[in-house]
């Protein structure tokens, strides 16, 4: 039998643990684990994906030119600068395939996304742990974390779990800083939460070490149909291009972009709607002795006394249907993840933990 071994860095990637979805024995259970739109899709964006439904006996479009076409129209930006993906995961995924491999660096930081750790595992490269600030990106210690091996430097900015974001001029400074040969990713998975931000487009137009990427799971609601883009300079979209499959993204994902794109109203009713509810659940947490940093996603950070608090409360929100996340995994064992849900949602999340902090005095 022949020794068949995976390439190494591989067995080092720890199986991503995904959002818990049910209680066993509780019903009425509201997921606030995975960051999703509790308002659902665009119903545009249902009608187009059902509609393309009967046309599933055809391969997708392999240049997805419609949906850059739109993404263009609706931000602003040439259609000849964007590539798509199964979720921005295989952009992140791309990246580090095309430009990072054995003896190469990934930089991201403490609590970045654990994807740029597994993509640049997956790449054979060796990923690169720097430290935040109090839970936001440290620009100087991201520049002294560099070297002449580093090809590519992930932040989410905002980032996920922290909930926090660092200025343009910080980015600027960043991109600025980096070693000639390595790219600045910009990871704007939230960007949309934030009123008139680009999530870095203007960066990514305008430097040649810069990309930004998006995703339509977010605010869009379509972490199911997994679909998200890259903007970047030409020359790397031509690089990414060659390694993307030919039919990397299927036509209902293809069909539910565009809508939801274009559906501007709707992203500002659901950005608005989540603010209104961050900012209520992130107070009341408050007076609960429950704080957290200001936030500008869709879920806001919690942070206990302790990680064995954090853990009871998790456990006490499960035991009443409320499914939250844990964050021991992104080196914040005291802090528990909360999605911004609907109203009822907040509502009872705020309740059950006041209960919480009453059972334990
Ligand atoms: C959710 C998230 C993504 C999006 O991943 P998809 O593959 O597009 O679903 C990317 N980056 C960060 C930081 C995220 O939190």
């Amino acid at each position: 039998m022949t020794q068949l071994t995976p390439q190494p860095g591989i067995m080092d990637i720890a199986l991503y643990q995904g959002g818990a979805a049910h209680v066993k024995g509780v019903s009425n259970v509201v997921k606030l684990s995975s960051n999703e739109n509790p308002l659902g899709p665009s119903p545009r964006a249902i009608q187009a994906m059902q509609d393309a439904a009967a046309g599933m006996h055809r391969y997708p479009s392999s240049d997805h030119a419609a949906l850059r076409q739109a993404i263009g129209e609706v931000h602003g930006l040439d259609p000849e600068q964007i590539i798509c993906g199964a979720g921005s995961d295989e952009i992140i995924a791309f990246l580090c395939q095309a430009y990072a491999g054995p003896g190469d660096e990934v930089l991201y930081t403490e609590h970045g996304f654990a994807m740029y750790r597994i993509s640049a595992l997956a790449a054979g490269a060796t990923p690169v742990e720097v430290k935040e600030r109090e839970r936001v990106t440290d620009v100087d210690a991201l520049l002294a974390g560099c070297t002449a091996r580093t090809k590519l430097v992930f932040i989410a900015n905002p980032n996920n779990p922290t909930g926090t974001m660092i200025s343009e001029a910080e980015v600027a400074r960043l991109a600025e800083g980096i070693p000639a040969g390595a790219l600045l990713v910009l990871d704007g998975a939230y960007a949309e939460y934030v009123e008139g931000f680009d999530g870095g487009a203007a960066a990514a137009g305008a430097r040649s070490n810069v990309f930004m990427t998006r995703t339509f799971s977010k605010i869009y609601g379509l972490g199911g149909a997994r679909i998200g883009w890259g903007y970047g300079p030409k020359k790397i979209i031509s690089v990414l291009n060659r390694v993307r499959g030919p039919f990397n993204v299927s036509s209902t994902a293809l069909a539910g972009a565009e809508a939801s794109v274009r559906d501007t109203d709707y992203v500002a009713q659901c950005r608005a709607e989540n603010a209104k509810w961050r900012t209520w659940l992130a107070n009341a947490l408050g007076e609960l002795g429950v704080p957290s940093d200001v936030s500008s996603t869709n879920f806001i950070l919690a942070r206990f006394a302790s990680q064995a608090e954090a853990e009871a409360c998790d456990s006490y929100l499960q035991s009443q249907g409320l499914i939250v996340r844990r964050v021991a995994g992104y080196n914040l064992p005291n802090a528990l993840r909360i999605t911004i849900g609907d109203e009822d949602a907040c509502r009872r999340l705020a309740q059950a933990v006041k209960a919480f902090k009453a059972g334990q005095a």
